[in-house]
């Protein structure tokens, strides 16, 4: 892998998400040698994808590249390659592009969608993990409209037009807000052969509520936001099947469409090789203590949404969204130090600053500790906390650009089929 020797510690981190790239940032130019791999070379800012699907952003104002993150860093070292093996025994790992060793091993390597084993759903719905699956939404919704155009029955028509997102978590929460702003603001206007009340997005929630990791008032003010916008919404609804233009559910609603969006789950992505009570079966992430060493190794830690951290105030782990992946990478890089220097190192403890999830314009619900709110206020705090964790300068200065822009305009500017997809 062409990574030099050297008399410091490696520690190698696979992953360069959230964690990943704190962990790299808290180690940088100290008395370590840094080696980040990750299969992509970049980082992808995941709460922004959502408008990447819906043609309100360019994928490269939410992915930054690895090698810029790590630019300022002179012991780090960026590898583009997949891991493919933990060889615990030899301190080694097997990558894509040849074989590693480390002092230290960190795992960051984050989630994938999580199917539940459904195969038939796997190959036919659309999943939104990554840039190029946010790419395929957008393709597929805009070649939809161009099929609807000039479809030859209405009930092909409708096909096209009904769009179905299983999950109604924020990421599925948030999609359907935004395509029900495409059928709202950009049909009338770029599409006016079709008539926009042909045009139907169903949201699809297992639970009795939408948003069911956020409090109760948020689900209320969601629920109210999307039904003002248009989207019908179906709670306590599971997707039995889907065959690509079917979707039959546990209830008697079927649904004809040509699109399924599959936001409904997620599930870790270890890598292969350690004990076996390292990784806990049923969500396939690592158990981690409180200094995110994994089970059984005292030099393999995880970080992020795959370390899952059995504590008393989270007895099934933190939440899998960014916040415990930031603060779990900055504190690893204080506490590998610590380790190195053999001082005792500081246990983990997660600070809740809140979550928050926007429908659309003007619509965003924020749960705080003593305080819940909704509407333009709420809003507003969502663009400026996503404005402000975006890696980058550069980043930050063209979404706040595009926002306004489309503000201003009730526009989507990203309306461009760059590669079609090919279901
Ligand atoms: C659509 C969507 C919307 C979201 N919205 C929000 C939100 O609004 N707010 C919020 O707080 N959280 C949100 N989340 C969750 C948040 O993005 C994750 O909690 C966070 O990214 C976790 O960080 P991480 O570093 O653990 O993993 P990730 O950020 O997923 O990074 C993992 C990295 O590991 C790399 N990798 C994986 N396997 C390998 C391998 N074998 N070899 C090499 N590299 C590998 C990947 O390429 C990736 O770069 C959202 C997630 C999604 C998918």
């Amino acid at each position: 892998m062409n990574i030099p020797q050297s008399s410091l510690p490696r520690v190698v981190i696979i992953g360069g998400g959230f964690a990943g790239i704190n962990l790299a940032k808290s180690l940088a130019n100290k008395n370590v040698q840094v080696v980040l791999i990750d299969k992509r070379n970049y980082h992808t800012f995941q709460p922004l994808l959502y408008q990447v699907s819906s043609s309100g952003l360019e994928p490269d104002s939410i992915a930054y590249p690895l090698r810029k993150v790590i630019k300022k860093h002179n012991t780090t070292y960026f590898r583009l390659a997949e891991v493919e093996q933990i060889l615990p025994d030899s301190n080694e790992i097997i990558t894509s592009i040849g074989n590693l060793t480390y002092d230290f091993l960190v795992i960051a390597t984050g989630t994938k969608t999580n199917y539940f084993g459904n195969k038939a759903i796997e190959s036919n719905s659309m999943p939104m993990k990554s840039v190029p699956q946010a790419l395929n939404i957008r393709s597929l919704i805009l070649q939809n409209f161009e099929k609807a155009a000039i479809a030859d029955s209405n009930e092909a028509r409708e096909a096209f037009l009904n769009f179905v997102i299983v999950g109604a978590g924020p990421t599925g929460a948030e999609l359907a807000g935004a395509i029900a702003e495409l059928k709202n603001n950009i049909l009338p206007r770029d599409y006016r052969d079709l008539d926009p009340d042909d045009m139907h997005i169903h949201l699809l929630e297992g639970a009795d509520r939408v948003l069911p990791p956020m409090s109760k008032h948020a689900s209320k003010k969601a629920l109210k936001f999307l039904n003002k916008l248009g989207v019908k919404v179906h709670c306590n609804t599971f997707v039995k099947h889907y065959d690509g233009k079917t979707v039959t559910t546990n209830s008697d609603l079927v649904l004809e469409s040509e699109t399924l969006i599959w936001a409904a789950g997620v599930t870790g992505a270890p890598v292969q090789g350690l004990k076996a009570e390292a990784v806990l079966d049923r969500i396939n992430r690592y158990n981690v203590n409180r200094f995110n060493q994994i089970e059984g190794y005292t030099n393999i830690f995880a970080l992020g949404d795959i370390a899952l951290m059995e504590t008393e105030t989270y007895p099934k782990g933190h939440p899998q969204v960014a916040q415990p992946a930031i603060q779990q990478g900055k504190l690893l890089g204080k506490n590998l130090l610590k380790l190195i220097d053999n001082k005792p190192m500081k246990p983990f403890v997660y600070r809740d600053k809140g979550s928050m999830a926007t429908i659309g314009r003007n619509k965003a619900v924020v749960d705080l500790k003593h305080y819940k709110f909704g509407g333009f206020f709420a809003w507003f705090i969502w663009m400026f906390v996503h404005l402000m964790s975006l890696v980058g300068f550069r980043n930050r200065v063209i979404v706040l650009f595009n926002w306004v822009y489309n503000y201003i305009n009730f526009d989507k500017a990203a309306r461009l089929i760059i590669r079609p997809y090919k279901k």
